[in-house]
């Protein structure tokens, strides 16, 4: 499988270490619900996680909570309450809408808050080796003892700092370094540490997190390409610093999601948390939407875009509905219909093996649902709808009951039962009652389809 790394800025064979994957992706800071452009990459890599342990991979994914940061401190502040409180809340919704997005629990949602005894052996670990330093209080790691800062983010020292909008510090060496401690402030939630009570900062949480739960190389890091600089510049100078090996394999940066072609924004009055999305158009339609694109790409939000997403799911589940009331036994009119299905199989991997191109395997599926309501044939149908489901499933699509099954059992029997005494009435010729059979069926949003095989009915949705 090739992936692009954004640290190589080449496309590279994807070879992890002994059949497992270790894999970290920047989770939330709990200080509000999760929006539709926190939740791309959330559903972009709980896909390729999937994929990957189809291929055969075990996997161990990570995906942090940052539950002590700047901005929860600010919204306790605002609504006069604790730190500790807006994090608990948010991360209990949090958990709640990765379910609503149809992602898989994380293998560890390793807290922030739980590792800062951890952080700081790290920093002082840091220290020890005279790449971190420490003023009243605050400790700053000292970007110019790592030769490789700024690699990660193809950033030229002068882009560095108009990036990081760094604040002038006089106590600072290089206006570059960045914080791995910060003292406490009165009110704020704080920990021990050899430099007094304070907090770690957030380059450091993460870090420290991948660290001890994934070893000293990760095979992937991934998250928004918003974090490339300064957060995962800032990681890697950190990782590679204190280990001297090479801290991650691939990373994964994922494209922005705008709205009509703006960044979105509470100011703007584009905002949209992922919940309500998910209310209105329904998990499956959600994620189809995030994966018809491209996941390097930038993402355009629209509710046009989101219609579409959901009459392209719409119209899977209806071809399911309809091809897996065909006995499985029923074989294909044409016996080359195995070969076609083989093939589209082949593509659709193949897609998905270069850069994990899932616009290109979701367009394979939907050929395959073409071709055989082309054909008409039961048979067809039939084996199509068992290659839906295969193909479906590491993406997080199409496992669900589909279109019938709201129907109910009794219904469907009915309805079978219909079909039934129409096929009797056209062979005794009463070709009047049978037609107005159809055209009854019809006003009742019932199609019927008549081919050599026999009558179907399908849904008309
Ligand atoms: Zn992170």
């Amino acid at each position: 499988m090739r992936l692009y790394n954004t640290l190589s800025k080449k496309l590279e064979e994807f070879v992890p270490g002994e059949k497992t994957v270790r894999m970290y992706v920047c989770g939330p800071t709990v200080y509000d619900l999760i929006h539709i452009g926190n939740a791309r990459p959330f559903i972009v890599f709980d896909a390729l996680r999937r994929y990957l342990e189809e291929q055969g991979f075990r996997m161990v994914y990570v995906q942090n909570v940052t539950d002590v940061d700047d901005k929860i401190i600010r919204r306790a502040q605002e609504e006069g309450k604790a730190a500790e409180e807006i994090a608990l809340f948010y991360t209990q919704e949090y958990f709640a809408d990765l379910a609503r997005l149809g992602v898989r629990p994380p293998t560890y949602s390793p807290f922030a808050t739980v590792f800062v005894p951890k952080m700081v052996e790290f920093v002082e670990a840091l220290i020890k080796k005279g790449h971190a330093y420490v003023v009243d209080g605050d400790v700053y790691f000292s970007v110019r003892t790592y030769p490789g800062y700024g690699e990660l983010s193809g950033r030229s020292a002068e882009e560095q700092l108009a990036g990081a909008r760094v604040e002038v510090d006089e106590r600072k060496r290089d206006p570059l370094d960045f914080a791995l401690w910060k003292q406490a402030k009165p009110g704020e939630p704080s920990w021990p540490s050899p430099w007094g009570p304070g907090r770690p900062g957030w380059h450091t949480e993460c870090v420290v997190m991948s660290l001890y739960l994934l070893g000293e190389t990760l095979d992937i890091h991934a998250g928004g390409n918003d974090l490339i600089f300064p957060h995962h510049e800032n990681e890697r100078a950190q990782a590679e610093s204190l280990t001297g090996k090479t801290f991650v394999r691939i990373w994964l940066h994922n494209g922005m999601l705008t709205v009509r072609g703006e960044k979105m924004a509470k100011s703007l009055g584009n905002f949209y948390y992922a919940r309500d999305v998910v209310k209105l158009f329904g998990t499956e339609a959600v994620r189809y939407f995030y994966l018809s694109r491209h996941w390097r790409k930038p993402l355009d939000f629209s509710f046009e875009a989101m219609e579409e997403a959901k009459s392209a799911v719409a119209r899977v589940y209806n071809f399911l509905a309809e091809a897996e009331r065909i006995p499985a036994e029923v074989n294909p009119a044409d016996p080359e219909f195995p070969q076609f299905l083989a093939k589209e199989k082949e593509r659709f991997h193949a897609e998905l093996q270069d850069d994990f191109n899932t616009p290109g395997g979701l367009a394979v599926i939907q050929e395959i649902i073409g071709e055989a309501y082309r054909r008409n044939d039961p048979g067809a149908m039939r084996q199509a709808a068992q290659v839906v489901r295969e193909l479906g499933r590491p993406l997080g699509l199409f496992q669900g009951e589909g279109a019938s099954a709201e129907l109910g059992k009794l219904s469907e029997e009915l309805l079978d039962l219909v079909v039934e005494l129409r096929t009797i009435l056209r062979k005794e010729k009463n070709f009047a009652l049978a037609d107005m059979i159809r055209e009854k069926l019809g006003k009742l949003g019932v199609e019927l389809r008549d081919s050599p095989e026999g009558t179907r009915w399908v849904l008309r949705t």
